[in-house]
């Protein structure tokens, strides 16, 4: 099920040139109406509810509207991140609610390097990265 922004929420990024939920969309559904200055799921087929643009949204104004078979009926999961940890609150349709709190990767924007010293590495040689230090098995 799509994610949907609540209109009562957004505050459209505070007028910057690309919002935060545009900005992290790995397929381009977020807009922003410059006209409301809220942002909308433009494409909600489209949507894989990665739930990329719930976690970044500073307004807390987006949602993903769960599954019946692992959200059913009125439930809700909704994730909220700080600086170092991120706290996931499950409703349940009978209004009870949990919290969850996790660490958080704490790497500075811009500055995770995936590949550390593999970085470079022949790309024609057919082993998988790092395939090579595995040990061989007996
Ligand atoms: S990130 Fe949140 S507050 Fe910013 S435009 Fe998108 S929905 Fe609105
Ligand atoms: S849940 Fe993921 S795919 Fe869907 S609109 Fe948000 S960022 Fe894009």
């Amino acid at each position: 099920m799509p994610s949907y922004v609540e209109p009562a929420k957004c505050d459209g990024c505070k007028g910057g040139d690309k919002t935060a939920c545009m900005y992290i969309c790995p397929n381009d559904l977020m807009v922003l109406n410059v006209e409301t200055m809220l942002a909308y799921n433009q494409e909600p087929d489209a949507c894989w509810e990665c739930y990329s643009c719930v976690k970044i949204c500073p307004q807390g104004a987006i949602f993903v509207r769960g599954y019946d078979d692992f959200v059913p009926m009125g439930g809700q999961v909704h994730p909220m991140r700080s600086s170092d940890s991120i706290m996931w609150t499950v409703k349940f349709r009978n209004g009870n609610l949990k919290r969850f709190k996790f660490p958080i990767r704490t790497t500075a924007e811009g500055a995770a390097n995936a590949y550390g010293a593999e970085k470079g590495a022949n790309l024609d040689d057919e082993c998988l990265l790092l395939e090579a230090d595995l040990p061989t098995p007996k």
